[in-house]
């Protein structure tokens, strides 16, 4: 089976969030499966830097003018590349400029990727045709229309990843964008007299996903789908949208083999994970004290994440002796509100504003508690990082993390499913609840490592995984 992922985002290379750590681990896993996979991606500065040597594969003529595709390795995957600098070569972020201001020509950026991704369906390739397009998020999203409007020369799978981001755009750009014009109705891509490219993946793919069962649910319930939830409910009841966990890949995120972290550790040296703890609190400037609980943030700072509630308990946790290292940049009111609590609590509170890989790994190697209180969270994945860590994540009941982190409740530590902490309303009280029930457990030891050992011993390999979407192709293909 060949099968091809459209993504604007792909680890290490390129990165905003969690999408990256999927479309470079899925289709690895997929291919370990015998799974014939490709990637397709815009060419962004990024990408030609880690991927520097490319062939030539063909040109074509598009509503963005004759655009090449070009094609490379990368950790052992095909990627074709789109070669259409005047639109993709910009640094930083693949959506918008240095100001945050979304670039205006997004609506072409992004739906060229969805046309070159049906045109490796349709045979510009003359050696290699995808027989299912797999699209992630809206940035792909129109690689679905396009398919339909062509009679689906391959099958159309769509992954959400974050349905809050519905790549809207002004409806007259659908003349310049090649499709016929009755895809802009109400069973189409319209949405609110706008086109939407999410929306061109949820109409038009034949199987719509999304990161964890407990999101797929979530966002079919009223008020919770943005809009979508009366599509997304058709869709599911036709058996066309389900729920897929996302993963970890082990040779990223692994204790026992992270060359990134200063001492290595498993199950079976748990004590080694203490000089993670020393080193981090030294390195972010910390009061250097192993009994101390470090909890932790990595993360976009935005509304998203529930960080604000964060901000509001940090009484609570300092004045139980806590510490807090946080590594993340975002909202820019969240940003001075950290580091503010930071300058007025300089040993217990630790800010880094930016974004960084190394950094975000010696962080879940030395802490001993990753929060995530988000509002909303499609999967997450610090949380499962943390879990393989076996630092304990302390969340609010919401998307993955609900799937994923089992609270310490009494039933739970008895019958050994006991991984975290787990509060369920968008609020600071039970948010500081939680973190004083962290603080309770933290007196017991024993209890605690028990606990850190039932979390890293959980399973959530890609193998797995890849074996759920193979298993979903071949019901689309069949
Ligand atoms: P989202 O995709 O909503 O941002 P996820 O938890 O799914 O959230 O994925 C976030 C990914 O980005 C994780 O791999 C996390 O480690 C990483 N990450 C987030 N912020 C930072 C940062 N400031 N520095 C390094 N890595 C970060």
């Amino acid at each position: 089976m060949k099968v091809l992922h459209a993504c604007a985002e792909l680890a290490p290379l390129l990165k905003t969030g969690g999408l990256a750590d999927v479309t470079a681990a899925l289709p690895k896993a997929e291919q370990a499966e015998g799974v014939d996979v490709r990637i397709i991606i815009p060419g962004f500065p990024a990408i030609y830097a880690g991927i520097p040597t490319t062939n030539f594969v063909a040109q074509v003529d598009t509503f963005a003018g004759r655009v090449a595709l070009r094609y490379g390795q990368y950790q052992g995957i095909g990627i074709y590349i789109i070669d259409a600098p005047y639109l993709y070569d910009r640094h930083g972020s693949p959506y918008h400029d240095c100001y945050m201001n979304d670039y205006i020509d997004n609506y072409r950026r992004f739906a060229l990727l969805g046309w070159m991704a049906c045109e490796l369906a349709c045979g510009i390739d003359p050696f290699w045709r995808a027989e299912i397009v797999h699209a992630h998020d809206w940035h792909a999203g129109m690689a679905c229309a396009y398919l339909a409007s062509k009679g689906y020369p391959a099958r159309a799978v769509f992954t959400i990843h974050n349905l809050a981001f519905h790549g809207m755009f002004q409806a007259n750009h659908l003349h310049e964008l090649w499709l016929p014009d009755h895809f802009y109705q109400i069973y189409g891509l319209e949405f609110y007299g706008q086109i939407s490219y999410l929306k061109a993946g949820l109409y038009y793919a034949d199987q719509i996903t999304t990161v964890s069962p407990h999101y797929a649910e979530e966002i079919t319930r009223d008020h919770n789908g943005y809009g979508f939830e009366g599509l997304l409910r058709e869709r599911r009841d036709h058996m066309k949208f389900s729920g897929i966990l996302n993963g970890v890949d082990p040779q990223i995120w692994d204790p026992d083999t992270d060359n990134l972290i200063t001492a290595n550790y498993s199950t079976d040296n748990l004590a080694h994970k203490t000089a993670n703890k020393i080193a981090l609190q030294a390195e972010v400037g910390l009061t250097v004290d192993k009994d101390a609980l470090l909890f932790a943030v990595v993360s976009r700072l935005t509304y998203q994440k529930g960080l604000d509630l964060l901000a509001d308990t940090l009484p609570t946790l300092i004045s139980q002796g806590g510490q807090l290292v946080l590594l993340g940049c975002g909202d820019r009111w969240l940003e001075e509100r950290f580091l503010y609590m930071a300058s007025q609590y300089p040993q217990q509170i630790a800010v880094r504003i930016g974004y960084d890989e190394a950094l975000s790994h010696r962080i879940m190697a030395g802490s001993d508690v990753i929060v995530i209180p988000s509002r909303f969270e499609p999967c997450g994945l610090t949380q499962l990082y943390g879990l393989k860590y076996g630092t304990l994540p302390l969340v609010r009941f919401t998307g993955g993390l609900a799937d994923t982190v089992a609270d310490c409740s009494l039933e739970n530590l008895e019958n050994g499913s006991a991984n975290g902490f787990v509060f369920y309303e968008c609020d600071n009280r039970q948010l500081s609840f939680a973190i004083s029930r962290a603080f309770t457990m933290w007196r017991n030891p024993g209890l605690w490592k028990k606990v850190q050992y039932y979390a890293m011993q959980q399973d959530f390999s890609w193998q797995t995984i890849a074996k759920a979407y193979i298993a979903l192709y071949k019901r689309t293909v069949g």
